[in-house]
């Protein structure tokens, strides 16, 4: 079972689908059980929902940045 704190440090990745399978279950376990976690991955969220907004919309450029960071992370994974 995961600790809060880890699950604190992985939320960014969940939220941005860059955990592996595994890891993406035991947090999803964790998050079942615990309702602080819960609480603060969907702020964590909102507020990734909220700052393209704030930003305008990304430039292609930018996208092929995220595209070619989530391909290297897999490789690792
Ligand atoms: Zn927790």
């Amino acid at each position: 079972m995961l600790k809060c704190r880890e699950i604190v440090e992985h939320a960014d990745a969940l939220l941005a689908a860059e955990l592996s399978p595994g890891r993406r279950m035991a947090v999803r376990v964790h998050l079942l059980m615990c309702r602080h976690c819960r609480r603060y991955v969907r702020q964590l969220q909102d507020l990734l929902r909220a700052v393209p907004q704030m930003h305008g919309r990304a430039s292609d450029a930018e996208v092929a940045k995220v595209v070619r960071a989530v391909r290297e992370h897999d490789k690792d994974a």
